[in-house]
């Protein structure tokens, strides 16, 4: 089939090729090689031409200039070291000066590179780093008093539901709807509302939330601080800042980390009243990253681009693919123009990252097969790391939530999710093509 770049939509054209290349069973590596170098312009023309943000090219060398200076060492040494020490000799008694470090919970040279470059890389005015994802939304949460109540995505990831549906605990009340719908924040709004809370694109169902929308909502209704979950794209995708949101809060785990080695969190925020008030709790409750962990992610960060734009590519591919086979009813990734939200999508991300979920015509039997024959693709629970993950939420990620609520948020046994890693996207496509062709067999 000839291809012609100026007329046909690229994604189409795309997945027409590869899935024509995989059904005939002709997968020849020159193929797609050939798809590869036609498919190849720049890539910022590629996302003009489907209409996406650009992502700042500029991100690239922040990734590797931010906060990087070799003159900061006493070597000189042009990586920066790793400082495990978690106290520091102080010049006298009483206050040190203000950039000076006194104990590493409080702040660490490996710690401030890091979270200086990451703030960089969000165009953000503070960041504050945590041991975990989930160290930092728990962070998040104590921004608010007793009492008070917060309005929550109800597509979030498990362990984050998990904690909101028992933050009871806590005494903060929370209210779980949709987001993705007009008028159901205005609708959950309280007298007491303190913070709304949504990750964008949603887990896993993949729902895009406009964030401007949301956040100029709850700005109307008061003092509401507006949190996005932003682990699914990065800074290098969507910056949910420059749409109004107030706190941006990531599991560096994924897609930051890349390597699937760390565990970490993030808040990054520009307000500084907001920043005094996180960086008091980053100390006192002492959820804190370990020096060694924000050498890694510090090491990390330098790659964030170039594997950010790989996912990209291969996710679409294998989408437009499983988008065209016999047995999937449906493909929920943002870059397909049949994806619901696409055109809002659009306005606030350059680009989807490599996780997404798609249904099977089968059942839970099929989705188990389909599983165990996975050979590239690890079963596993996690996203965003250089290696292709799949896992099916029914059973796992999102396997506590009450069956009639799953139901009722398209979480159903023939829901698979999966994370597309940065392997040669032929050989992903082989293993799903083989996996469907036993599960289904
Ligand atoms: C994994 C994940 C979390 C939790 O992060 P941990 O680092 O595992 O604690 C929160 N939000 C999203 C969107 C995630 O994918």
């Amino acid at each position: 089939m000839p291809y012609h770049h100026a007329t046909v939509d690229p994604i189409v054209a795309g997945r027409v090729l590869v899935y024509d290349l995989i059904l005939s069973l002709m997968i020849s590596r020159q193929s797609l090689t050939d798809l590869r170098l036609h498919e190849t312009t720049s890539s910022s023309a590629k996302c003009s031409q489907q209409g996406l943000l650009e992502s700042a090219a500029s991100d690239t060398t922040t990734a590797m200039l931010a906060g990087q200076s070799s003159d900061k060492w006493d070597c000189l040494s042009v990586t920066p070291p790793v400082t495990m020490s978690s106290s520091f000799k102080q010049p006298g008694p009483g206050p040190s000066a203000s950039k000076a470090c006194v104990y590493s919970k409080a702040g660490n040279p490996s710690r401030n590179t890091l979270e200086g470059c990451f703030a960089a890389l969000e165009g953000a005015k503070h960041c504050f780093t945590f041991a975990s994802g989930m160290g930092a939304i728990t962070t998040a949460i104590l921004l608010l008093k007793k009492g008070q109540h917060m309005v929550v995505m109800n597509d979030v990831d498990g362990a984050t539901r998990s904690l909101f549906s028992k933050s009871n605990k806590m005494d903060i009340e929370v209210t779980f709807t949709d987001l993705s719908v007009p008028g159901n924040l205005e609708k959950s709004i309280k007298s007491n509302t303190k913070m709304v809370f949504f990750e964008t694109p949603t887990n896993p169902v993949l729902k895009v939330i406009d964030i401007a929308a949301v956040a100029k909502a709850a700005k109307s209704r008061g003092d509401i601080i507006v949190v996005v979950d932003n682990t699914f794209l990065t800074p290098y995708l969507q910056k949910p800042l420059k749409f109004g949101a107030d706190v941006v809060l990531y599991s560096i785990t994924k897609y930051l980390t890349g390597l699937t080695d760390v565990v970490m969190g993030a808040i990054l925020v520009n307000d500084d009243i907001i920043a005094d008030k996180l960086k008091h709790l980053q100390c006192v409750a002492g959820i804190v990253p370990s020096p060694f962990d924000c050498y890694m992610v510090n090491r990390s960060l330098k790659t964030l681009p170039l594997r950010m734009e790989r996912h990209k590519e291969s996710a679409l591919l294998v989408a437009g693919w499983l988008d065209m086979h016999p047995k999937i009813v449906e493909v929920l990734h943002p870059g397909l123009p049949t994806h619901p939200n696409h055109d809002l999508g659009k306005r606030q991300m350059s680009g989807h990252s490599g996780v997404f979920s798609f249904r099977h015509c089968g059942g839970l039997k099929e989705s188990k097969k389909f599983l165990y024959a996975l050979k590239v693709f690890t079963l596993s629970v996690s996203l965003g790391g250089y290696e292709s993950l799949a896992e099916i939420p029914w059973l796992m990620t999102h396997a506590f939530i009450p069956e009639k609520e799953r139901l009722a948020l398209g979480i159903t046994n023939s829901l698979v999710r999966i994370s597309v890693g940065l392997e040669d996207v032929l050989d992903l496509l082989e293993d799903l093509d083989r996996a469907l062709r036993i599960a289904f067999g």
